[in-house]
């Protein structure tokens, strides 16, 4: 599966140095393979606390020798302002994923959400702005959201927050906007919307639904669902994500922003069972049991929808993939992936 076709050509005449932070993780290893593919020199930074050695094995994979030469690895902590300072060192663009994420996680461990996402973040941003980058892109959240009854939801229309979590990205925009006011220094939040596709990771107790569910239905096992089905969110897949920050890493600022980065769709829980199992049969894996209704969980919203009107003229972003071709994209990884879902769930 090959889907993206950056050219060198778009990011300047020569090819530009960028910071990938959490770049084993998800959404970072997605990064790192769009910019080598255009053959950027990129520096990724990563503790390994939620991310994996496999995932950047899989971008090696997925690249010409030639480019993966041109990608440097810093393993090191965002909480240690030192790692961040190395790791800044003679960038142009810094796309600053790492965090621990997951609601749950925050509720459970809210120390540790907050020393990372929030300390982290903290130092990161000074390490750039000292390092003098052109441009800081942060993964932020719809989680800032909270309990805003509006739907859509408008950037600048947000309610209090509803976990931990939802506090540390929240704070990372405050900060973002103070840096802009008081040192000139304007960044860019994007705030992602239940990001969906290949190496997200399905173990674990805080996976996402798209991964978990997918891999339970692939080992013939039954599916949770929280609530009655009918909760909804707008489900983004990665490439759109990717695309969001390499235009937004390029776009001219006048003062620190945030946008949403979403399909400006909904979709409840019962459509995606029903999509996912689709999908599945699609390419041969037949799923028929019936989903087990349970409790609604502590902290989720029960609708989530963006409007992604801000994004297009700001930074050019036009989601590509809409909710069925992502999944139709994410699904044979999936499948190739589940034997090692399941040894990393056991272990
Ligand atoms: P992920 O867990 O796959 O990736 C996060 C990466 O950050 C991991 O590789 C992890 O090892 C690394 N990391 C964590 N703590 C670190 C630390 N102290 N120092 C260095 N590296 C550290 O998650 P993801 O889904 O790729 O999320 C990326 C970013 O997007 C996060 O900031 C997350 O909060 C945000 N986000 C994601 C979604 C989504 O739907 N996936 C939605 C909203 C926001």
């Amino acid at each position: 599966m090959d889907i993206y076709h950056y050219q060198s050509s778009q990011f300047g005449a020569t090819p530009a140095r960028w910071l990938v932070t959490g770049c084993a993780g998800f959404i970072g290893s997605h990064l790192l393979e769009a910019l080598l593919k255009a053959d950027q020199f990129v520096v990724g930074l990563d503790n390994f606390a939620t991310g994996y050695q496999r995932n950047l094995d899989q971008v090696q994979a997925l690249v010409s020798p030639a480019q993966w030469q041109r990608f440097s690895f810093i393993q090191g902590d965002i909480r240690n302002p030192e790692h961040c300072q190395q790791a800044c060192e003679g960038v142009d663009y810094v796309l600053h994923q790492a965090a621990l994420g997951s609601v749950p996680r925050s509720l459970a461990d809210p120390a540790t959400t907050n020393a990372v996402n929030i300390s982290g973040f903290l130092n990161m941003l000074l390490a750039a702005r000292d390092a003098s980058v052109k441009r800081f892109v942060y993964a932020a959240s719809s989680s800032t959201y909270g309990d805003h009854p509006a739907l859509p939801k408008v950037e600048q229309h947000i309610g209090k927050p509803l976990s931990p979590y939802a506090i540390t990205k929240y704070v990372n925009e405050l900060y973002a906007d103070v840096f802009s006011s008081s040192y000139g220094f304007h960044s860019i939040g994007l705030r992602y919307f239940n990001v969906f596709g290949p190496r997200q990771d399905p173990a674990g107790a805080y996976a996402a639904v798209i991964p978990k569910w997918t891999a339970a239905m692939i080992a013939n096992q039954a599916v949770a669902i929280n609530g009655d089905g009918e909760t909804s969110r707008d489900f983004c897949f990665v490439a759109n994500a990717v695309q969001a920050n390499l235009k937004a890493a390029l776009a001219p600022l006048t003062q620190s922003e945030v946008v949403n980065v979403a399909l400006g769709d909904r979709t409840t829980l019962n459509q995606l069972y029903a999509a996912i199992a689709d999908k599945l049969a699609a390419n041969g894996v037949h799923y028929s049991l019936a989903p087990q209704y349970k409790d609604f969980r502590a902290g989720d919203v029960r609708h989530s929808q963006a409007d992604i009107s801000k994004a297009g003229p700001l930074i050019g972003y036009q989601p590509e993939y809409r909710i069925d071709a992502g999944l139709a994209l994410a699904m044979p990884w999936y499948i190739a992936n589940n034997q090692t879902a399941n040894a990393a769930s056991n272990s």
